[in-house]
């Protein structure tokens, strides 16, 4: 199905490459492109303990610099189509309700949303930190979106170091590898993403208010859903009070899976933030949009138009659609069953790991077809994209190795508006993402891929 692309450049040898490696590794230590320790049971509960280098791809991606112009003119109509989306509460609410029938996490989203729309709360000032993913369709030489996330996307922080460490190993070994640095498109994501934050708690305009990061539960210095429902109040103007400090806004790193919510309290506290004045990143109706169910449903013919007016911008979005159905479609139910291999299964959760492929994909279906009722609502279905592989050299815990890889690469998109002012609609670096061909699924953090940047051909 895939073709393996031709390097042009000679691979150095094995030697040139473990010291490659052991300079990279040392690289990342100085750096902190680090990540926690699995292995060490400290690793996460001690600040600054624990640590090892992440996981990365030795040397930047290929990527043909037209379709990373086109990724990078998607991001902000993506924003912007978020935004509109996150507007139209009804189309959420219908779009969602059979899925909620069937699924308790994305149910109690809605119920929050339900409870703003009912108290007609408006969010004047919106901030949305997103990243879409793509990757590149062999089959069709094409760039076609994998998902668009709004909630807690990961790696602005580290992804930015990818990009230095690869320009630092090609100024190093150029001559050896026969590589630009300049060919290593910069990646401002981090701060760029830091810079949305502040110039949001300026619009906000209180006096020593702070940004507060929702985190999960091993991580320290900042709140967790928990803490927030036992130290937080929102005050008869609105203003959400933490530990004595008034929130301008609220980023959230966590939030996105029901792991997240183990209890009624983490509920209490995500509707309490919901409720107050501070901007949340992101409000629920940004959560909602960013769902597969939601995906699929902008796919659809004639949806795009109720949201956006410019053609161009419409014909730009859907070119990078993949096919998207609900299980409603009995004969798109049966291609799956008949060809499970040119399909994903998606429920609707995030993180990665939650996806079936292959002949999974027949058995869940057969199941969910016996279940009955709604059960096949909490799934959507996608063409299968079967990307470009290439060779690449990996490396986990100081060791190396070659392996068949594919890339997904993200973009990632800040969108800050007050009113009808758009403050902020911009692209804000990348996100690249590598991965043995043989492995289904793409989370970094699960333990699929490894962190990597781009090289423009
Ligand atoms: P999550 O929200 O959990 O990250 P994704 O939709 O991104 O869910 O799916 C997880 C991973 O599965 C992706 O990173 C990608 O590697 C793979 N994947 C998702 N959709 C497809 C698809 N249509 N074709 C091929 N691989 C896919
Ligand atoms: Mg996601
Ligand atoms: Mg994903």
């Amino acid at each position: 199905m895939s073709t393996t692309e031709v390097k042009p450049s000679p691979s150095p040898d094995a030697a040139a490459v473990e010291e490659m490696a052991r300079v990279a590794a040392t690289w990342c230590a100085m750096h902190g492109l680090v990540v926690g320790d699995r292995a060490n049971p400290r690793s996460g509960t001690v600040p600054g303990v624990g640590l090892v280098h992440a996981p990365i791809s030795l040397l930047p991606s290929r990527l043909p610099e037209s379709f990373w112009e086109q990724a990078c003119e998607l991001a902000p109509i993506f924003n912007e189509l978020v935004d509109r989306v996150s507007l139209d509460g009804d189309f959420l609410q219908d779009s969602l309700s059979k899925t909620r029938q069937v699924d308790d996490f994305t149910s109690r989203l809605l119920d929050i949303h339900r409870k703003m729309m009912d108290a007609n709360k408006e969010e004047s000032i919106r901030l949305g930190l997103h990243r879409s993913d793509y990757m590149l369709d062999s089959e069709t030489n094409s760039l076609l979106q994998i998902e668009l996330n709004t909630i807690s996307v990961s790696f602005p922080g580290l992804c930015s170091l990818v990009t230095e460490l690869h320009r630092n190993l090609i100024n190093q070994y150029g001559n050896l590898l026969s590589l630009d640095a300049k060919r290593v498109p910069g990646n401002e994501a981090s701060r760029q993403f830091a810079g949305a934050l502040a110039r949001a708690c300026d619009e906000f305009n209180v006096d020593s208010a702070v940004v507060m990061m929702i985190v999960q539960s091993e991580e320290r210095n900042m709140k967790t859903l928990s803490e927030v429902e036992a130290e937080g109040q929102v005050l008869p103007d609105g203003t959400l009070v933490v530990d004595g400090r008034k929130v301008a806004v609220v980023y959230f790193r966590a939030g996105y899976t029901p792991n997240d919510y183990p209890s009624e309290r983490e509920w209490s506290a995500r509707l309490l933030m919901e409720e107050s004045s501070a901007v949340k990143c992101p409000s629920i109706s940004y959560h909602l949009v960013g769902t597969k169910k939601i995906q699929q449903e902008l796919a659809k013919p004639n949806v795009l138009e109720r949201f956006l007016e410019n053609k161009e911008e419409i014909a730009n979005l859907r070119q990078c659609f993949a096919g998207l159905w609900s299980l409603d479609d009995e004969d798109v139910v049966k291609s799956a069953m008949d060809n499970p291999d040119l399909f994903v299964l998606k429920p609707q959760r995030e993180g990665g790991g939650n996806n079936i492929y292959g002949l999974d994909v027949r058995e869940a279906l057969i199941r969910l077809k016996k279940e009955g009722g709604d059960a096949l609502s909490a799934y959507i279905l996608m063409q299968r994209i079967f990307p470009k592989e290439s060779l690449a050299n990996l490396v986990r815990g100081g060791v190396f190795h070659e392996a068949l890889t594919v890339s997904e690469l993200g973009i990632y998109g800040a969108y800050l508006r007050n009113k009808d002012k758009v403050i902020i609609n911009d692209k804000c670096g990348y996100l690249m993402r590598t991965k043995v061909s043989s492995s289904d699924e793409g989370g970094v953090a699960a333990g699929f891929a490894v962190l990597d940047s781009l090289y423009l051909t």
